[in-house]
This record gives C-alpha cells, structure tokens and sequence, in this order.
C-alpha cells in the first residue's frame, strides 16, 4: 500500500478568513482569544478537508509565518524586543511587523527583515543571527497544535523547518559565520525532539528546501552533522525538499540517517530513479508527484505509467504527496463560480490537487479499474486542452515564428537616439517623473467595486475614472514635474489590469495566495496563447496627454514582470509564453507612440524574483527574458523615449543584463539604502539615463529637501548629473494625497537646488 500525505495546507483560508481575523485583532477589533479560536476554527476546516490522506500536516498552520514560528518554537527571538511586555504574541507580531495589536507604527520596535522564500512569491521573516545567539526551546504552541489535531482523531505528522535550512536562510547581523551555531541550534532540536518524544508522534517532517540549492562543502557537512545529532528518538524523520533539483546535494541527502526523504518529483524527476538507486531499503521514498506550485490538472494516467514501475520496485516504502506544500496555491476551486467554464475544469486547487492524489494512491494500491471512471474523465480534459483552439492559436503560433533579430533592436545605438530625444523632448537638467500611479483612493476603490458590481454604469466609471486622470494631471501640472503620468487609477494591479483585457487569460475570483503575513495576491492565470485583442491602454494616455503640453508617459507592465505573476502554462516554457507576451505588449507600445506618446515606460518590477534558484541557471533565464524585454520595447524609433523601472536595485549581480534590457532611462528603488546600492557602478560603466528613487514609498514619512539633494550628490558620485532623473522609488498607490503632495514639493524644490548648484559649476 502506498501511503499518501502533505507537506503543507495554506492557511489563508477559503474567502481568506485569516487575513481578516488578523486585521481585526491587529485593529484591536478583536482580542487574542477571538484571533486564536479563529485560528482553530481554520485549522480544523483545512484538517477536514485534508481528512482522506494517510498522514494529515500539522504545524505548517501559522498566524503570520512559519519561519517566524520557528524561530519562536527554538527560542530564537531578537533581543530588542525580549524584554517588551505583553504576551509572546504580542512579541511574535512585532518581529513579524514592527508592532503589535493596537501599537503604533514604529512605537517601539523594527520588524524583522522580510525575504522571498526560494523561488516563490512567499515572503519569509529572517531570522537574525549573532556571534553566541543562543536558543530556549519553546514547543508549547506546536504541542498544543498536536494535541488539537489529536483530540480530533487525526493520523498526523507535525512538520518543522529543519536546522540547515533554519540557518541558511537566516542573516548574520554581526559578520559572525553562522556555522558556528550549528552545535548550539542541534542542542535545541535535541530538546525540541524530548518534547515531541512525549506527544506520541508517529512521524515528524523536516523541511530542508536548502538541499536544492548550491551549497558549499562544509554546509555539505553541516547537513549530515545536523542529521547525525538528532538519533535517539521515538519517531520517525521524513526530510522533504522541494522546488527544484538536489543535483551534487542528492548522495547526501539520500544517505542522512533519517527515515525516509521526500523529492519533488515534478522538478526533480531526472533524479528520481538514481534516488531509487541510492536509497536504502529501510528508507520510505515520497515523491511529490502533484505540483503544488501550478494549478493545472495532472495528467493522472501519464503519472501513473511513470509511478506504477517504482510502486512495483518500491512497495509500501513508496509515499505519495504534493511536491511542496500547498501554500502556494488558491485553496478550493469550487468557490469559483464565474470563471471561465471551459477553462475550469483544467484548473485544480489545493483541494482537489489532494483528490488527484487519492486517485492516484487508489489505482497503485487496487488497480487503475478502481478509478476508471475518475482516470478516463481525467484523460477527456488532459486531451480537450491539448486540443482545444482556445489554447493553441495559430495566429500567435505564426506571429512567434516571425520573430527576428531586428526586432529586439532600436534603429540607433544610445547616444544618437539620445540627441534626438533630447531636441524632441526639449527636458530640463535632472528632468523630474513619477513612477505611474497616484494614490488609489477610497473613492477609486468604491467607484471600482460598484462597477464591479454592476452598480456603476460602464459611462459613469469611465468619467469618474477621467476625473481622476484629470486630477491627477492638474496636481503634476502645479507641482511643476516636467514629464506626467495620468495616475492609473483605472488599475487594481499592474499585472490583473492586463490579463484581464489580453486573450489566453483568465482570472478567478478566491485564487488567493499568501504572500506575507495577512496579505495576498490573486495571480491571473494564462491558460492559452496571448493575444491582444484591442488596445489596452492608448485611451487613458491619449486623453491624458490631451490636457497637457508636457510629456505624458505611458505606462506599461513589461512580459516578465507579467509572466512572473502569474499562473502559467505547464504545457509550454516560460520563455514561450514570455515571447508571447512581449508581442502583445509589443503592439501596444506601438500603438501609444502612434497616438502621439513620446515617452513609453515598460515596468519590469519582477525581472528579479524570476531568477531561478540555482546560479548556473540564470544566464539562460536573463537571456530569455531580456530578449523579451528588447521585443517589446524596440519597435519604436529614435526619438520615443522608454523607460523601464524595477522595485529594487539590489542587481549588482545582473547589472550587465539589465544593461543589455537597453532602456534610455532606468528608474530604480534606492532611497532606503542611502544610494549605497548603486555602488555597483563605481566599477560598472552604465552608459544611459538613471532616475535612482529618492522617495521611500514605502513610509508615511515625508523626505526633506536636504535629504533629497543628498542623496542627488550621492548618485552624481557614480552618474554624471547630465544623465540623471529625480524620482520616487516606485508608484505612490498606497500613499495618500497629503504625504505625496509635500514629499513631491521638496523633490521639486531639492531639484531646482541641484540645477542651480549644476549651473554654478559649469560658470566657475
Ligand atoms: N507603474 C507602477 C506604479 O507606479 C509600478 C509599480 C511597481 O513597480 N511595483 O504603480
Ligand atoms: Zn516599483
């Protein structure tokens, strides 16, 4: 009998009841026990609904995030905040986000620093180390979660970060090596094990996601120490990772003494049968046969041919689960009911990813006859989406063979295309923009649910959008910026807005993931090929530019930044479907400098995060994606202007890339680090336009002008001033009008400094 299981549930909840459970406590809307039966409550709904496996997750539950709980569960908690009063609760909210419930913001506290968790679009809190960080276990909390699940009557296996990847993705705040701690942090797991002794478990899972990426020698050795300090215990370790290959980590990770491992077996398959190999036959092997980062169907009796031979080989040491855990998907399709009704029965969600498994699991252990029906259904809709002409469009087909180099270049190097924007444009000395959105206000909010809803006409949005637009100009206008934006207020989101209007898209209603703590995104998914039925967003700039004589930019979300935020095809690469989306967005940049647009702005906010995990990987992915960039970006001549902007300018390790995306002008986030992240080119020589933030948009605080022109000085340091811009770091949508007006003034006023000082230098 194969045995199945999960790795992890989310925990957001259906209609996202966590979300709001915990913007109610935080808001003192609640109290702690209001929070925590909430909690409960979820925690037995997702229990249920895992309720046919073999073994059901337990501890993979969080209230913001479960690194965060591992660090509390080892007694790892900063120091600022150890002696704080309140409950560890309160404590746990403000590592979590700089406060507790009913606190001010900045009161007492820093948060602790957030980061992607590997590849995903989950935010981790980091874990901060020093020289002699010392741990006092903790385990009440996941104890308790044991013992609920237990009163229950469910067959469970608890599941904790493992120490590797505990410590690797922690920071060292004072330089010390972390290694160091190693003895210390496998003294903690040693008492954490004693606790977990007494609860009577049968199994507890050990995520080490770490073991996918590259790691050194002697975090090589770290592993096998860690492992081999943990024996003496009751239960049985099952070590899962995930996301990708263990490639020279595999040996090591097959040979731990623990009980058995878990390997994605959607992007690991290659390694599976040398795992089989290698393996010991007292090891339980688990493979994560359903991808819980996609929410396609799988294609069940394709799994099956390839899982029957190693159920054959391997018996009941054979575990079936998802590759990951299920965090990174929306929870249950049936919420769904007005997507798309030829693409949702494609679609699968945690829920009924888990019902593909029992399928599966049920024809391994009685034979395909037993689920015949489910199988050839699943056969039926695996072939309606080979084939379906929603899917597969031979006019995108055609389009992406006629693609050729010429396209992805400008008809004139940088320096001749920047006279003839310079005499087009006719800009100022450090010409002053923003980013693209205004604040989304309450009233564009409520303007765009009462559309929604059908309580607004489609006229009425329109002008009160136009309103906004109009507004949105006339502030610029006196503020005195040289080029405008008109404020995207018609955008609930940079990426939706698009895929909501592009063939090949769909979006759902709940398909919520947990990105950090209470807040979550809702990825639109690509089910077929991208098309561009109409322009997209040519009215909004043209009236926008109609009631100004400076420059409008236009404003666009580049194929990237797209593909990397949202669901995509599992039937073709990303960098297909990127080139697809580089030909849509390609006709609407177009189709902007034909209405009269001199300034086109291609945001690739997410370049970045799609770096894959593993070094050696990224050339190939940076040289897909910048060529996608270039399609988009370089049908237009000499004298259109493009921007690009990214949320971050920590690229000193793609810099080159980024250079090669050949943008004249680069906006970038820089503020917050005092311009020290645009160290990089003191050695790099980037050779167009710069605007490096110099507004933290990220705070209600207002900058001053010193500070402004400060850090103007700062970047003239590295750029000569004649090619660059003064900006905000990124787009002011969740800011309000009275903190962006002032910060905007001093911008302005920092700026007319900056001229002058230019312009005395250049008399002396
Ligand atoms: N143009 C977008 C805005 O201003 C850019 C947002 C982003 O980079 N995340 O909102
Ligand atoms: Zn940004």
């Amino acid at each position: 009998m194969v045995t199945t299981h999960n790795l992890g549930f989310p925990r957001i909840g259906k209609k996202r009841e966590l979300k709001f459970a915990l913007e109610n406590y935080w808001q003192g809307k609640s109290d702690q026990r209001e929070l925590l039966d909430s909690a409960a409550a979820l925690r037995k709904i997702h229990w249920q609904q895992q309720g046919r496996l073999d073994y059901i997750p337990v501890g993979d539950f969080s209230l913001y995030d479960q690194v965060l709980d591992t660090s509390f569960l080892l007694g790892h908690i900063p120091s600022r905040v150890r002696d704080l009063p309140g409950s560890i609760l309160d404590n746990y909210f403000r590592v979590a986000r700089g406060r507790s419930a009913n606190e001010r913001a900045n009161c007492c506290v820093s948060a602790g620093e957030m980061t992607k968790w590997f590849d995903t679009n989950y935010h981790y809190i980091v874990p901060e180390f020093e020289v002699g960080t010392h741990f006092t276990v903790n385990a009440r909390a996941l104890i308790e979660q044991i013992e609920e699940a237990h009163a229950q009557d469910l067959k469970i296996k608890p599941v904790i970060i493992g120490p590797l990847t505990y410590l690797s993705l922690g920071k060292s705040k004072d330089g010390g090596h972390k290694l160091d701690l190693l003895e210390a942090l496998i003294a903690a797991y040693q008492t954490l094990f004693a606790e977990l002794d007494k609860t009577g478990i049968e199994w507890l899972q050990m995520d080490e996601p770490a073991l996918v990426t590259e790691l050194e020698a002697e975090w090589q050795a770290a592993a096998i120490e860690a492992y081999e300090g943990l024996q003496g215990r009751s239960f049985k370790i099952l070590v899962s990772t995930y996301f990708g290959q263990l490639q020279d980590n595999l040996r090591l990770t097959c040979a731990l003494p623990v009980d058995g491992i878990h390997l994605d077996a959607i992007n690991a398959k290659d390694e599976i049968a040398e795992a089989v190999a290698l393996l010991s036959a007292d090891k339980v092997l688990s493979l994560g046969v359903i991808n819980g980062r996609n929410i396609w169907i799988n294609d069940l009796n394709a799994t099956l041919d390839w899982l029957e031979p190693l159920h054959q080989l391997l018996g009941a040491r054979l575990w079936l689960a998802p590759s990951c855990s299920l965090l990174h998907v929306p929870v249950d399709l049936d919420s769904e009911e007005n997507l798309d009704s030829n693409v949702k029965p494609w679609l699968c969600f945690a829920v009924q990813k888990l019902d593909e498994l029992s399928t599966l699991a049920l024809a391994l252990n009685s034979g395909r006859d037993c689920v015949a029906e489910a199988l050839a259904a699943n056969r039926a809709l695996i072939d309606s989406r080979r084939n379906s002409p929603r899917v597969h469009k031979p006019e995108v087909q055609n389009a992406l063979s006629r693609i050729n180099d010429s396209m992805a270049k400008r008809q004139s190097p940088y320096p001749l295309r920047a006279v003839e924007q310079r005499e087009k444009l006719q800009l100022p000395l450090y010409p002053s923009t923003t980013i693209g959105s205004f604040p989304q206000t309450a009233e564009i909010r409520q303007s765009r649910r009462d559309f929604r809803l059908g309580k607004l006409s489609a006229q009425k949005y329109q002008r009160a959008m136009e309103e906004e637009v109009a507004h949105c100009v006339r502030e610029q206008e006196a503020l005195g910026l040289d080029v405008l934006v008109h404020g995207e207020p018609e955008r609930n989101d940079m990426v939706e807005y698009f895929g909501e209007q592009l063939e090949g898209y769909t979006s759902s209603q709940f398909g919520w993931v947990q990105s950090y703590g209470s807040r979550c995104v809702k990825p639109p998914i690509i089910y077929g090929d991208i098309s561009r039925p109409k322009a997209m967003t040519v009215a909004w700039a043209r009236y926008a530019q109609s009631l100004t004589a400076k420059p409008m930019k236009g404003m666009l979300t580049g194929p990237v930044t797209i593909l990397n935020w949202s669901f995509v095809r599992d039937d073709q690469s990303r960098s297909e479907t990127c080139l697809q989306l580089a030909l849509a967005i390609r006709e609407e940049v177009l189709d902007l400098e034909n209405a009269g647009i001199d300034i086109i702005q291609i945001d690739e906010a997410a370049l970045r995060e799609g770096l894959p995990l593993r070094k050696t990987q990224w050339q190939d992915y940076l040289d897909w994606a910048i060529r996608a960039f270039r399609i988009t970006a370089n049908g237009v001549s000499d004298a259109t202007q493009i921007h690009t902007h990214m949320c971050y300018s920590d690229f000193n390790d793609i810099i080159a890339a980024i250079t090669e995306m050949d943008a004249d002008v680069i906006t970038i986030e820089t503020s917050r680090s005092d311009m020290s992240l645009l160290d990089v080119f003191d050695e790099f020589h980037y050779p167009n336009q710069i605007g490096p933030g110099v507004y933290d948009i990220h705070s209600p605080n207002i900058p001053t002008v010193e500070a402004i022109v400060a850090l103007m000085k700062k970047a003239e340091q590295r750029i000569p001033a004649e090619r660059l811009w003064i900006n905000p770091d990124c787009g002011l949508k969740t800011r309000n009008w009275p903190e962006v007006l002032p910060a905007l003034e001093n911008m302005l006023e920092a700026r007319k400094q900056l001229v002058a000082d230019f312009t005395n230098r250049q008399t002396e």
